[in-house]
Protein backbone atom coordinates (compact mmCIF):
# COMPACT_ATOMS: atom_id res chain seq x y z
CA UNK A 1 0.00 0.00 0.00
CA UNK A 2 1.02 3.90 -1.11
CA UNK A 3 -0.07 7.23 -0.44
CA UNK A 4 0.29 10.37 -2.00
CA UNK A 5 -1.07 13.78 -1.33
CA UNK A 6 -2.58 16.17 -3.84
CA UNK A 7 -5.00 18.77 -4.37
CA UNK A 8 -8.28 17.67 -4.30
CA UNK A 9 -10.97 19.82 -6.94
CA UNK A 10 -13.65 17.49 -6.66
CA UNK A 11 -14.72 15.65 -3.34
CA UNK A 12 -15.88 12.35 -3.40
CA UNK A 13 -14.34 8.70 -2.85
CA UNK A 14 -13.85 5.67 -5.54
CA UNK A 15 -12.02 2.61 -5.65
CA UNK A 16 -11.06 0.96 -8.65
CA UNK A 17 -8.43 -0.04 -11.56
CA UNK A 18 -5.88 2.39 -12.34
CA UNK A 19 -5.65 3.05 -16.20
CA UNK A 20 -2.22 5.10 -16.94
CA UNK A 21 -2.60 7.64 -19.98
CA UNK A 22 1.10 8.69 -20.91
CA UNK A 23 2.02 11.44 -22.66
CA UNK A 24 2.82 10.94 -26.52
CA UNK A 25 5.81 11.14 -25.94
CA UNK A 26 7.34 8.27 -27.31
CA UNK A 27 10.45 8.53 -29.69
CA UNK A 28 10.15 6.21 -32.78
CA UNK A 29 13.67 4.61 -33.26
CA UNK A 30 15.05 3.25 -36.20
CA UNK A 31 16.07 -0.33 -35.82
CA UNK A 32 17.38 -3.34 -38.04
CA UNK A 33 15.75 -6.23 -37.99
CA UNK A 34 16.31 -9.50 -39.76
CA UNK A 35 13.01 -10.79 -40.68
CA UNK A 36 10.93 -8.49 -42.94
CA UNK A 37 8.17 -10.62 -43.29
CA UNK A 38 7.70 -10.77 -39.82
CA UNK A 39 7.68 -6.99 -39.43
CA UNK A 40 4.99 -6.85 -42.25
CA UNK A 41 2.76 -9.36 -40.33
CA UNK A 42 3.31 -7.00 -37.19
CA UNK A 43 2.31 -4.03 -39.35
CA UNK A 44 -1.11 -6.20 -40.30
CA UNK A 45 -1.82 -6.84 -36.94
CA UNK A 46 -1.26 -3.38 -35.99
CA UNK A 47 -3.86 -2.29 -39.06
CA UNK A 48 -6.06 -4.56 -37.95
CA UNK A 49 -5.99 -3.32 -34.30
CA UNK A 50 -6.54 0.38 -35.43
CA UNK A 51 -9.62 -0.87 -37.51
CA UNK A 52 -11.19 -2.22 -34.74
CA UNK A 53 -10.87 0.45 -32.53
CA UNK A 54 -11.79 3.25 -35.00
CA UNK A 55 -14.69 1.33 -35.78
CA UNK A 56 -15.57 1.73 -32.02
CA UNK A 57 -15.20 5.25 -32.01
CA UNK A 58 -17.42 5.28 -34.99
CA UNK A 59 -20.14 3.78 -33.21
CA UNK A 60 -19.76 5.91 -30.14
CA UNK A 61 -19.38 8.98 -31.89
CA UNK A 62 -22.52 8.04 -33.83
CA UNK A 63 -24.44 7.79 -30.67
CA UNK A 64 -23.25 11.00 -28.79
CA UNK A 65 -22.89 13.12 -31.48
CA UNK A 66 -24.35 12.07 -34.63
CA UNK A 67 -23.31 11.21 -37.98
CA UNK A 68 -21.67 14.12 -39.49
CA UNK A 69 -19.14 14.14 -36.46
CA UNK A 70 -18.35 10.38 -36.43
CA UNK A 71 -17.56 10.41 -40.40
CA UNK A 72 -14.31 11.10 -39.43
CA UNK A 73 -13.19 7.78 -38.10
CA UNK A 74 -14.79 6.16 -41.13
CA UNK A 75 -12.51 8.39 -43.46
CA UNK A 76 -9.50 7.00 -41.05
CA UNK A 77 -10.82 3.22 -41.42
CA UNK A 78 -10.77 3.99 -45.45
CA UNK A 79 -7.56 5.62 -44.71
CA UNK A 80 -5.81 2.36 -43.07
CA UNK A 81 -6.83 0.23 -46.23
CA UNK A 82 -5.01 2.99 -48.99
CA UNK A 83 -3.06 0.47 -50.87
CA UNK A 84 -0.20 3.22 -51.66
CA UNK A 85 0.44 3.69 -48.05
CA UNK A 86 0.47 0.38 -46.83
CA UNK A 87 2.91 -0.82 -49.64
CA UNK A 88 5.66 2.19 -48.88
CA UNK A 89 5.57 0.59 -45.66
CA UNK A 90 6.33 -2.92 -46.35
CA UNK A 91 8.03 -1.86 -49.39
CA UNK A 92 10.70 0.52 -46.63
CA UNK A 93 10.55 -2.27 -44.24
CA UNK A 94 11.93 -4.94 -47.41
CA UNK A 95 14.08 -2.43 -48.74
CA UNK A 96 15.89 -1.16 -45.66
CA UNK A 97 15.15 -3.72 -43.26
CA UNK A 98 13.88 -1.67 -40.61
CA UNK A 99 11.27 -1.63 -37.84
CA UNK A 100 8.07 -1.30 -38.80
CA UNK A 101 7.64 1.52 -35.96
CA UNK A 102 9.90 3.46 -38.40
CA UNK A 103 8.36 2.42 -41.72
CA UNK A 104 5.30 4.10 -40.52
CA UNK A 105 6.51 6.86 -39.12
CA UNK A 106 8.14 7.99 -42.04
CA UNK A 107 5.74 6.98 -44.48
CA UNK A 108 3.09 8.70 -42.82
CA UNK A 109 5.33 11.83 -42.40
CA UNK A 110 6.23 11.74 -46.25
CA UNK A 111 2.05 11.08 -47.17
CA UNK A 112 1.43 13.69 -44.41
CA UNK A 113 3.82 16.54 -46.55
CA UNK A 114 2.73 15.27 -49.68
CA UNK A 115 -1.22 15.89 -48.87
CA UNK A 116 -0.14 19.31 -47.18
CA UNK A 117 1.65 20.42 -50.53
CA UNK A 118 -1.56 19.90 -52.41
CA UNK A 119 -3.65 22.91 -53.51
CA UNK A 120 -7.18 21.58 -52.63
CA UNK A 121 -7.96 22.39 -49.45
CA UNK A 122 -10.21 19.36 -49.01
CA UNK A 123 -6.46 17.08 -49.30
CA UNK A 124 -4.68 19.64 -47.52
CA UNK A 125 -6.72 18.81 -44.73
CA UNK A 126 -6.25 15.00 -44.78
CA UNK A 127 -2.59 15.72 -44.20
CA UNK A 128 -3.88 15.67 -40.30
CA UNK A 129 -5.99 12.35 -40.72
CA UNK A 130 -2.78 10.32 -42.55
CA UNK A 131 -0.90 11.93 -39.14
CA UNK A 132 -3.57 10.67 -36.99
CA UNK A 133 -3.67 6.76 -38.28
CA UNK A 134 0.06 6.60 -38.30
CA UNK A 135 0.54 7.62 -34.63
CA UNK A 136 -1.94 5.11 -34.15
CA UNK A 137 -0.22 2.43 -36.16
CA UNK A 138 2.82 3.10 -33.72
CA UNK A 139 0.99 3.37 -31.10
CA UNK A 140 -0.50 -0.16 -31.77
CA UNK A 141 3.19 -1.85 -33.05
CA UNK A 142 4.68 -0.54 -29.93
CA UNK A 143 2.26 -1.57 -27.01
CA UNK A 144 1.54 1.78 -25.85
CA UNK A 145 -1.69 2.43 -24.48
CA UNK A 146 -4.51 4.46 -26.61
CA UNK A 147 -6.45 7.27 -25.15
CA UNK A 148 -9.54 5.18 -26.61
CA UNK A 149 -10.66 4.05 -23.40
CA UNK A 150 -13.70 2.40 -24.98
CA UNK A 151 -12.79 -1.10 -24.07
CA UNK A 152 -12.13 -0.61 -20.25
CA UNK A 153 -14.20 -1.25 -17.43
CA UNK A 154 -14.34 2.01 -15.42
CA UNK A 155 -11.42 3.21 -14.44
CA UNK A 156 -9.30 5.98 -12.85
CA UNK A 157 -7.69 7.42 -14.93
CA UNK A 158 -4.01 8.61 -13.94
CA UNK A 159 -2.25 10.87 -16.08
CA UNK A 160 0.34 13.62 -16.33
CA UNK A 161 -2.24 16.44 -17.25
CA UNK A 162 -5.03 16.16 -19.50
CA UNK A 163 -5.74 18.36 -22.41
CA UNK A 164 -9.32 19.77 -23.01
CA UNK A 165 -9.46 17.64 -26.54
CA UNK A 166 -8.15 14.79 -25.12
CA UNK A 167 -10.94 15.11 -22.03
CA UNK A 168 -13.63 15.68 -24.27
CA UNK A 169 -13.16 12.04 -25.82
CA UNK A 170 -13.79 10.34 -23.12
CA UNK A 171 -16.20 7.48 -22.67
CA UNK A 172 -17.38 9.40 -19.87
CA UNK A 173 -19.58 5.94 -18.22
CA UNK A 174 -15.90 4.78 -17.94
CA UNK A 175 -14.59 6.91 -15.74
CA UNK A 176 -14.53 6.81 -11.81
CA UNK A 177 -11.55 9.61 -11.02
CA UNK A 178 -9.00 11.45 -12.25
CA UNK A 179 -6.05 11.87 -11.05
CA UNK A 180 -3.01 13.99 -12.51
CA UNK A 181 0.97 15.00 -11.64
CA UNK A 182 0.05 18.75 -12.89
CA UNK A 183 -2.84 20.88 -13.83
CA UNK A 184 -4.44 23.50 -12.33
CA UNK A 185 -7.66 23.77 -9.55
CA UNK A 186 -9.36 25.87 -12.59
CA UNK A 187 -8.59 23.57 -15.31
CA UNK A 188 -10.97 22.48 -17.95
CA UNK A 189 -10.48 18.63 -16.16
CA UNK A 190 -11.37 20.08 -12.79
CA UNK A 191 -14.48 21.49 -14.93
CA UNK A 192 -15.72 18.12 -16.02
CA UNK A 193 -14.90 16.22 -13.22
CA UNK A 194 -17.58 18.46 -10.97
CA UNK A 195 -19.67 17.71 -13.65
CA UNK A 196 -19.58 14.33 -13.91
CA UNK A 197 -19.66 14.08 -10.06
CA UNK A 198 -16.23 12.46 -9.84
CA UNK A 199 -13.62 13.16 -7.45
CA UNK A 200 -10.52 14.72 -9.38
CA UNK A 201 -6.87 14.99 -7.48
CA UNK A 202 -4.54 17.33 -9.13
CA UNK A 203 -0.07 17.76 -8.31
CA UNK A 204 -0.08 14.46 -7.13
CA UNK A 205 3.50 13.52 -7.24
CA UNK A 206 3.73 10.25 -9.41
CA UNK A 207 5.76 8.23 -11.35
CA UNK A 208 4.05 7.10 -13.98
CA UNK A 209 6.25 4.74 -15.40
CA UNK A 210 6.25 2.54 -12.22
CA UNK A 211 2.41 2.32 -12.20
CA UNK A 212 0.85 -0.39 -13.73
CA UNK A 213 -2.75 -0.48 -15.54
CA UNK A 214 -4.95 -2.62 -13.41
CA UNK A 215 -3.65 -1.58 -9.81
CA UNK A 216 -6.14 -0.48 -7.40
CA UNK A 217 -6.65 2.81 -6.59
CA UNK A 218 -8.74 4.72 -3.52
CA UNK A 219 -9.05 8.22 -4.51
CA UNK A 220 -10.41 10.37 -1.83
CA UNK A 221 -11.33 13.46 -3.03
CA UNK A 222 -12.02 14.57 0.48
CA UNK A 223 -8.22 14.47 1.54
CA UNK A 224 -6.74 15.00 -1.83
CA UNK A 225 -5.44 11.67 -1.35
CA UNK A 226 -4.84 8.59 -3.55
CA UNK A 227 -3.98 5.23 -2.63
CA UNK A 228 -2.33 1.77 -4.44
CA UNK A 229 -2.64 -1.41 -3.41
CA UNK A 230 -4.49 -0.65 -0.37
CA UNK A 231 -5.00 -2.94 2.52
CA UNK A 232 -7.46 -5.13 3.57
CA UNK A 233 -8.56 -2.18 6.13
CA UNK A 234 -8.28 0.27 4.12
CA UNK A 235 -10.80 -1.37 1.38
CA UNK A 236 -13.18 -1.97 4.11
CA UNK A 237 -13.37 1.36 5.28
CA UNK A 238 -13.31 3.29 1.63
CA UNK A 239 -16.30 1.04 0.35
CA UNK A 240 -17.89 1.97 3.90
CA UNK A 241 -17.51 5.67 3.17
CA UNK A 242 -18.53 5.02 -0.54
CA UNK A 243 -21.92 3.81 1.02
CA UNK A 244 -22.12 6.84 3.00
CA UNK A 245 -21.72 9.31 0.11
CA UNK A 246 -24.74 7.31 -1.95
CA UNK A 247 -26.73 7.62 1.09
CA UNK A 248 -26.28 11.73 1.45
CA UNK A 249 -26.93 11.69 -2.62
CA UNK A 250 -29.89 9.87 -2.10
CA UNK A 251 -30.91 12.11 0.73
CA UNK A 252 -30.46 15.42 -2.17
CA UNK A 253 -32.61 13.17 -4.82
CA UNK A 254 -35.74 14.03 -2.37
CA UNK A 255 -35.35 17.78 -3.39
CA UNK A 256 -35.85 17.11 -7.06
CA UNK A 257 -38.70 18.71 -8.86
CA UNK A 258 -38.76 20.94 -6.00
CA UNK A 259 -38.66 25.08 -6.58
CA UNK A 260 -35.13 26.92 -5.75
CA UNK A 261 -37.28 29.14 -3.25
CA UNK A 262 -35.96 31.24 -0.16
CA UNK A 263 -38.02 30.65 2.88
CA UNK A 264 -39.11 33.59 2.85
CA UNK A 265 -40.17 33.62 -0.89
CA UNK A 266 -36.55 34.65 -3.28
CA UNK A 267 -36.79 32.17 -6.38
CA UNK A 268 -33.61 32.39 -8.42
CA UNK A 269 -32.75 30.04 -11.09
CA UNK A 270 -30.29 27.42 -10.74
CA UNK A 271 -28.87 26.14 -14.10
CA UNK A 272 -26.39 23.72 -15.29
CA UNK A 273 -23.14 23.57 -17.47
CA UNK A 274 -22.22 21.61 -19.64
CA UNK A 275 -19.49 20.82 -22.97
CA UNK A 276 -20.99 18.37 -25.27
CA UNK A 277 -24.65 17.43 -26.68
CA UNK A 278 -23.67 14.14 -24.51
CA UNK A 279 -23.76 15.44 -20.99
CA UNK A 280 -27.47 16.21 -21.46
CA UNK A 281 -28.11 13.15 -19.73
CA UNK A 282 -26.49 14.36 -16.02
CA UNK A 283 -28.29 17.84 -16.81
CA UNK A 284 -31.86 16.29 -16.29
CA UNK A 285 -30.55 13.78 -14.46
CA UNK A 286 -30.45 16.41 -11.59
CA UNK A 287 -33.19 18.44 -12.30
CA UNK A 288 -31.67 21.86 -13.71
CA UNK A 289 -33.85 24.49 -14.55
CA UNK A 290 -32.25 24.74 -17.84
CA UNK A 291 -28.72 25.22 -19.14
CA UNK A 292 -26.92 28.35 -18.49
CA UNK A 293 -23.87 27.64 -20.34
CA UNK A 294 -23.09 25.45 -23.14
CA UNK A 295 -19.39 25.36 -23.88
CA UNK A 296 -20.09 25.27 -27.45
CA UNK A 297 -16.52 24.96 -28.73
CA UNK A 298 -16.22 21.53 -27.36
CA UNK A 299 -17.91 20.84 -30.52
CA UNK A 300 -14.49 22.41 -32.40
CA UNK A 301 -11.36 20.19 -30.11
CA UNK A 302 -10.86 16.94 -30.58
CA UNK A 303 -11.15 17.28 -34.89
CA UNK A 304 -9.13 17.75 -37.48
CA UNK A 305 -11.10 20.37 -38.98
CA UNK A 306 -14.58 22.53 -38.23
CA UNK A 307 -17.71 21.57 -37.84
CA UNK A 308 -19.98 22.82 -40.14
CA UNK A 309 -23.28 24.63 -39.76
CA UNK A 310 -25.15 21.20 -40.20
CA UNK A 311 -23.83 19.63 -37.56
CA UNK A 312 -23.51 22.45 -35.26
CA UNK A 313 -27.36 23.05 -36.42
CA UNK A 314 -28.10 19.42 -35.76
CA UNK A 315 -26.18 19.23 -32.01
CA UNK A 316 -27.92 22.88 -31.35
CA UNK A 317 -31.46 21.78 -32.22
CA UNK A 318 -30.92 17.82 -30.40
CA UNK A 319 -30.05 20.11 -26.96
CA UNK A 320 -33.11 22.49 -26.75
CA UNK A 321 -35.44 19.86 -27.93
CA UNK A 322 -34.42 17.60 -25.38
CA UNK A 323 -34.36 20.59 -22.78
CA UNK A 324 -38.04 20.84 -24.21
CA UNK A 325 -38.86 24.17 -23.32
CA UNK A 326 -36.49 25.04 -20.84
CA UNK A 327 -33.31 27.78 -21.39
CA UNK A 328 -30.63 26.93 -22.76
CA UNK A 329 -27.92 29.45 -23.48
CA UNK A 330 -25.09 28.28 -26.01
CA UNK A 331 -21.77 30.40 -25.63
CA UNK A 332 -20.30 31.22 -29.04
CA UNK A 333 -17.35 29.96 -28.96
CA UNK A 334 -14.50 29.61 -26.92
CA UNK A 335 -11.14 28.74 -28.41
CA UNK A 336 -7.97 30.00 -27.61
CA UNK A 337 -6.33 30.48 -24.30
CA UNK A 338 -6.12 26.77 -22.86
CA UNK A 339 -8.82 25.43 -25.83
CA UNK A 340 -6.10 25.25 -28.82
CA UNK A 341 -7.39 23.29 -31.89
CA UNK A 342 -4.48 22.71 -34.43
CA UNK A 343 -6.81 23.62 -37.27
CA UNK A 344 -7.44 27.08 -35.88
CA UNK A 345 -3.60 28.02 -36.14
CA UNK A 346 -3.33 30.45 -34.05
CA UNK A 347 0.36 30.18 -33.50
CA UNK A 348 2.34 30.75 -30.48
CA UNK A 349 1.49 33.55 -28.22
CA UNK A 350 3.47 35.09 -25.70
CA UNK A 351 0.14 35.31 -23.72
CA UNK A 352 -2.58 33.24 -24.61
CA UNK A 353 -5.00 34.05 -21.70
CA UNK A 354 -4.12 37.73 -22.99
CA UNK A 355 -4.64 36.93 -26.47
CA UNK A 356 -6.11 36.18 -29.44
CA UNK A 357 -9.52 34.32 -28.59
CA UNK A 358 -12.37 34.13 -27.76
CA UNK A 359 -15.07 36.65 -29.48
CA UNK A 360 -11.54 38.38 -30.76
CA UNK A 361 -11.14 35.14 -33.55
CA UNK A 362 -15.18 35.42 -34.15
CA UNK A 363 -14.70 39.06 -35.03
CA UNK A 364 -11.66 38.70 -36.95
CA UNK A 365 -12.42 35.46 -38.84
CA UNK A 366 -16.00 36.54 -39.26
CA UNK A 367 -16.78 33.72 -41.35
CA UNK A 368 -15.95 31.24 -39.21
CA UNK A 369 -18.62 32.89 -36.52
CA UNK A 370 -21.20 33.32 -38.94
CA UNK A 371 -20.96 29.68 -39.92
CA UNK A 372 -21.62 29.58 -36.10
CA UNK A 373 -24.33 31.93 -35.88
CA UNK A 374 -26.20 30.56 -38.99
CA UNK A 375 -26.47 27.27 -37.14
CA UNK A 376 -27.61 29.00 -33.76
CA UNK A 377 -30.45 30.95 -35.12
CA UNK A 378 -31.95 27.73 -37.09
CA UNK A 379 -31.77 25.46 -33.96
CA UNK A 380 -33.77 28.51 -31.73
CA UNK A 381 -36.98 27.71 -34.26
CA UNK A 382 -37.03 24.62 -31.81
CA UNK A 383 -36.91 25.66 -28.56
CA UNK A 384 -35.89 28.28 -26.05
CA UNK A 385 -32.39 29.32 -27.05
CA UNK A 386 -30.30 32.20 -25.80
CA UNK A 387 -26.98 33.14 -27.41
CA UNK A 388 -24.18 34.61 -25.45
CA UNK A 389 -20.68 36.06 -26.52
CA UNK A 390 -17.77 35.59 -24.45
CA UNK A 391 -14.65 37.88 -23.92
CA UNK A 392 -16.30 41.04 -24.35
CA UNK A 393 -14.32 43.90 -23.03
CA UNK A 394 -16.33 46.95 -25.45
CA UNK A 395 -19.43 48.50 -26.42
CA UNK A 396 -17.64 48.49 -29.60
CA UNK A 397 -17.51 44.57 -29.96
CA UNK A 398 -21.15 44.25 -29.15
CA UNK A 399 -21.99 46.53 -31.99
CA UNK A 400 -19.86 44.92 -34.46
CA UNK A 401 -21.58 41.87 -33.43
CA UNK A 402 -24.75 42.91 -33.98
CA UNK A 403 -23.31 44.15 -37.56
CA UNK A 404 -22.93 40.50 -38.07
CA UNK A 405 -25.94 39.19 -36.40
CA UNK A 406 -27.86 41.33 -38.97
CA UNK A 407 -25.93 40.65 -42.20
CA UNK A 408 -26.65 36.39 -40.80
CA UNK A 409 -30.25 37.86 -40.72
CA UNK A 410 -30.43 39.32 -44.53
CA UNK A 411 -28.96 35.90 -45.68
CA UNK A 412 -30.95 33.82 -43.67
CA UNK A 413 -33.89 35.26 -45.27
CA UNK A 414 -32.70 35.84 -48.94
CA UNK A 415 -32.27 32.07 -48.80
CA UNK A 416 -35.22 31.44 -47.45
CA UNK A 417 -34.15 29.44 -44.20
CA UNK A 418 -35.94 29.14 -41.20
CA UNK A 419 -34.33 31.27 -38.33
CA UNK A 420 -35.17 32.89 -35.02
CA UNK A 421 -33.21 35.64 -33.57
CA UNK A 422 -33.07 34.74 -30.02
CA UNK A 423 -32.09 36.49 -26.83
CA UNK A 424 -28.67 38.20 -26.52
CA UNK A 425 -26.60 38.34 -23.76
CA UNK A 426 -22.93 38.69 -22.54
CA UNK A 427 -20.47 37.37 -20.44
CA UNK A 428 -19.08 39.29 -18.18
CA UNK A 429 -15.78 38.12 -17.14
CA UNK A 430 -13.03 40.62 -17.94
CA UNK A 431 -12.77 44.19 -15.41
CA UNK A 432 -13.09 46.31 -18.67
CA UNK A 433 -16.97 44.95 -18.98
CA UNK A 434 -17.68 45.13 -15.26
CA UNK A 435 -16.55 48.81 -15.28
CA UNK A 436 -18.67 49.66 -18.27
CA UNK A 437 -21.85 46.99 -17.30
CA UNK A 438 -24.13 49.83 -16.97
CA UNK A 439 -23.64 50.85 -20.77
CA UNK A 440 -23.57 47.59 -21.89
CA UNK A 441 -26.30 46.65 -19.59
CA UNK A 442 -28.61 49.09 -22.16
CA UNK A 443 -27.40 46.96 -25.13
CA UNK A 444 -28.09 43.45 -24.42
CA UNK A 445 -30.69 41.23 -23.04
CA UNK A 446 -28.67 39.48 -20.00
CA UNK A 447 -24.76 39.24 -18.24
CA UNK A 448 -23.81 35.99 -16.98
CA UNK A 449 -21.24 36.58 -15.11
CA UNK A 450 -17.45 34.24 -15.82
CA UNK A 451 -15.68 34.28 -12.72
CA UNK A 452 -13.09 32.14 -13.48
CA UNK A 453 -11.53 34.56 -15.99
CA UNK A 454 -12.80 37.22 -14.17
CA UNK A 455 -11.01 36.34 -11.16
CA UNK A 456 -7.70 35.75 -13.59
CA UNK A 457 -8.05 38.58 -15.12
CA UNK A 458 -9.15 41.10 -11.81
CA UNK A 459 -6.12 39.49 -9.91
CA UNK A 460 -3.51 39.01 -12.66
CA UNK A 461 -3.58 35.53 -12.45
CA UNK A 462 -2.92 33.06 -15.17
CA UNK A 463 -5.64 30.26 -14.31
CA UNK A 464 -4.00 27.40 -15.46
CA UNK A 465 -0.67 28.03 -13.42
CA UNK A 466 -0.96 25.45 -10.84
CA UNK A 467 1.66 27.60 -9.13
CA UNK A 468 -0.27 30.17 -8.21
CA UNK A 469 -3.25 28.35 -7.40
CA UNK A 470 -2.73 29.51 -3.35
CA UNK A 471 -3.10 32.86 -4.94
CA UNK A 472 -6.11 32.65 -7.24
CA UNK A 473 -8.48 33.76 -4.58
CA UNK A 474 -12.27 34.28 -6.37
CA UNK A 475 -13.57 35.51 -2.89
CA UNK A 476 -11.29 38.07 -3.10
CA UNK A 477 -13.24 41.26 -2.07
CA UNK A 478 -12.28 43.04 -5.43
CA UNK A 479 -14.07 40.12 -7.74
CA UNK A 480 -16.93 39.94 -5.29
CA UNK A 481 -17.28 43.84 -5.65
CA UNK A 482 -17.30 43.43 -9.09
CA UNK A 483 -20.27 41.08 -9.18
CA UNK A 484 -22.52 43.01 -6.79
CA UNK A 485 -21.64 46.20 -9.12
CA UNK A 486 -22.93 44.19 -12.02
CA UNK A 487 -25.92 42.47 -10.68
CA UNK A 488 -26.55 46.23 -9.87
CA UNK A 489 -26.38 47.82 -13.32
CA UNK A 490 -28.08 45.00 -14.76
CA UNK A 491 -31.01 45.63 -12.88
CA UNK A 492 -30.85 49.57 -13.36
CA UNK A 493 -31.84 48.68 -16.83
CA UNK A 494 -34.57 45.75 -15.85
CA UNK A 495 -32.37 43.23 -17.32
CA UNK A 496 -30.76 39.69 -15.23
CA UNK A 497 -27.34 38.83 -13.94
CA UNK A 498 -26.25 35.74 -13.11
CA UNK A 499 -22.99 33.61 -12.55
CA UNK A 500 -21.71 30.68 -15.25
CA UNK A 501 -18.12 30.57 -13.68
CA UNK A 502 -17.36 28.26 -10.94
CA UNK A 503 -17.75 30.49 -8.26
CA UNK A 504 -21.23 29.99 -8.59
CA UNK A 505 -21.02 26.31 -7.50
CA UNK A 506 -18.96 27.79 -4.27
CA UNK A 507 -21.82 26.39 -1.02
CA UNK A 508 -20.07 28.97 1.24
CA UNK A 509 -21.18 31.80 -1.55
CA UNK A 510 -24.50 30.50 -2.03
CA UNK A 511 -26.16 32.36 0.62
CA UNK A 512 -24.32 35.24 0.01
CA UNK A 513 -25.58 35.37 -3.85
CA UNK A 514 -28.97 35.69 -3.65
CA UNK A 515 -28.78 38.67 -1.06
CA UNK A 516 -26.87 40.02 -3.70
CA UNK A 517 -29.58 39.87 -5.95
CA UNK A 518 -28.02 37.24 -8.72
CA UNK A 519 -31.17 35.87 -10.37
CA UNK A 520 -29.22 32.99 -12.16
CA UNK A 521 -26.41 30.50 -11.12
CA UNK A 522 -25.08 27.80 -13.47
CA UNK A 523 -23.14 25.42 -12.27
CA UNK A 524 -21.88 21.85 -13.08
CA UNK A 525 -25.12 19.47 -12.94
CA UNK A 526 -24.37 17.27 -10.30
CA UNK A 527 -23.98 20.71 -7.56
CA UNK A 528 -27.72 21.63 -8.39
CA UNK A 529 -29.38 19.71 -5.82
CA UNK A 530 -26.77 20.79 -3.33
CA UNK A 531 -27.65 24.77 -4.33
CA UNK A 532 -31.51 23.99 -4.18
CA UNK A 533 -31.26 22.91 -0.66
CA UNK A 534 -29.16 25.81 0.62
CA UNK A 535 -31.61 27.91 -0.98
CA UNK A 536 -34.58 26.35 0.57
CA UNK A 537 -33.07 26.68 3.76
CA UNK A 538 -32.48 30.17 3.96
CA UNK A 539 -34.18 33.87 4.12
CA UNK A 540 -33.29 36.31 1.37
CA UNK A 541 -33.88 39.40 4.09
CA UNK A 542 -31.23 38.52 6.85
C1 LIG B 1 -15.50 31.68 -16.91
O1 LIG B 1 -14.50 32.23 -17.37
O2 LIG B 1 -15.89 31.80 -15.74
C2 LIG B 1 -16.28 30.78 -17.78
C3 LIG B 1 -17.46 30.31 -17.39
O3 LIG B 1 -15.76 30.42 -18.99
P1 LIG B 1 -14.56 29.34 -19.18
O4 LIG B 1 -14.30 28.71 -17.85
O5 LIG B 1 -15.03 28.37 -20.20
O6 LIG B 1 -13.46 30.21 -19.66
MG1 LIG C 1 -14.20 32.29 -19.51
Amino acid sequence: MQSFQGKSVYKGIVMGPVVVLKKNDYQVKRSRIEDADAETSRVQEAVKRSQEQLQKLYDKALKEVGEASAAIFEVHQMMLEDEDYLEAIQNMIQTEMVNAEYAVAVTGDNFSQMFASMDDDYMKARAADIKDISERLVRNLSGQEDADLSDIDPSVIVADDLSPSETVQMDKEKILAFVTVHGSTNSHTAILARMMNIPALIGVPLALDELKNGTTAVVDGFTGQVTFEPDEETQAATLKRVQEEKEKLALLQELKGKENITLDGKKINIYANIGSVGDIGYVLENDAGGIGLFRSEFLYLGRNDFPTEEEQFQAYKQVVQTMAGKKVIIRTLDIGADKQVDYFNLGNEENPALGYRAIRICLKQPDIFKTQLRALFRAAVYGNLSIMYPMITSVEEVEKIYEIVKEVEIELKAQEIQYRIPEQGIMIETPAAVMISDRLAEMVDFFSIGTNDLTQYTLAIDRQNEKLDDFYNPHHEAVLRMIQMVVDNAHKCGKWAGICGELGADLTLTEKFVRMGLDELSVAPSMILKLRKIVREMKAED
